[in-house]
């Protein structure tokens, strides 16, 4: 491993790059490329680099780090699922969760809703996991997530058709107006719940923190790069953040492109 510069020695310190991983640093669902990591390697020399992925740590230490490396240590800051967990320098940042912001007891009246909703649903098949419960939020799906590839396919059909997840949706939303909810349907039989600002933007927190520590630096300038920067992509909400200068990128290909130029690499 090539040695770098401390934070605070870098050319441009007050500047960092944050990348998407998926489309942006590799090709969809495959591994990074040399020319990526030599890449980095060289902007990491002039200033900070970080990841922002939507998955969890083991896809992007898969991706990134290819299995070999560990990723934590190929970035000056490592962000996956948003943000929600994080790195810095290969030391891991204080992390969240959906059921640490939520709290036990609303967890479980939502739970219970969910639940007596779909056990009052009248739809041709259910099947199993009707909550999944994640990290970072929990996904709601009417007909289960255990549903064959065909029971699938049928559900969805019969959703657009009967409106099933629209209504569910529309009912949730009401309920539990009061909580700051973001309802995300995405996928074929199943819908997110999550806590408002729990997109890609939530890992800038952790860069305020940064500037609020002893020493800290201030990274006035963020420049963010992904390629689903088009409304419901989930890059969409820190591409389109004031806090960030946003690059629409097409393929790691062009993300190298833009950065030789922008950077002078
Ligand atoms: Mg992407």
């Amino acid at each position: 491993m090539a040695d770098y510069p401390p934070l605070s020695e870098r050319p441009l310190k007050n500047t960092i790059c944050l990348f998407d991983v998926d489309g942006t640093l590799t090709p969809a669902r495959a591994d990074i490329s040399d020319e990526m990591l030599e890449l980095m390697a060289a902007l990491r020399k002039k200033c900070a680099i970080g990841t922002v992925g939507g998955s969890n740590m083991v896809k992007q230490q898969e991706q990134v780090g290819r299995n070999t490396i560990d990723v934590t240590t190929m970035f000056d800051f490592c962000f996956a699922e948003n943000g929600l967990k994080g790195w810095k320098l290969g030391q891991e940042l204080p992390s969240n969760s959906f059921i640490k912001w939520i709290g036990e007891d609303q967890y479980k009246e939502m739970a219970n809703f969910v639940l007596h909703y779909i056990a009052d649903l009248d739809i041709p098949v259910k099947r199993g996991t009707f909550i999944e419960f994640r990290n970072g939020m929990i996904n709601i799906s009417p007909v289960g997530r255990n549903a064959s590839n065909q029971e699938r396919n049928d559900f969805e059909k019969y959703d657009l058709e009967n409106g099933v997840r629209k209504e569910m949706l529309r009912v949730m939303r009401e309920r539990f107006a009061h909580l700051g909810l973001t309802f995300s349907v995405g996928g074929q039989i199943s819908f997110d719940v999550f806590p408002n600002g729990w997109d890609k933007t939530y890992c800038l927190r952790h860069l305020e923190d940064e500037a609020r520590k002893p020493d800290g630096i201030t990274y006035t300038t963020i420049h963010f790069f992904g390629d689903k920067y088009f409304e419901g992509g989930n890059d969409y909400e820190i591409y389109e953040d004031p806090r960030t200068i946003g690059h629409a990128v097409k393929n790691p290909d062009d993300t190298m492109k833009q950065l030789r130029e922008l950077f002078d690499l």
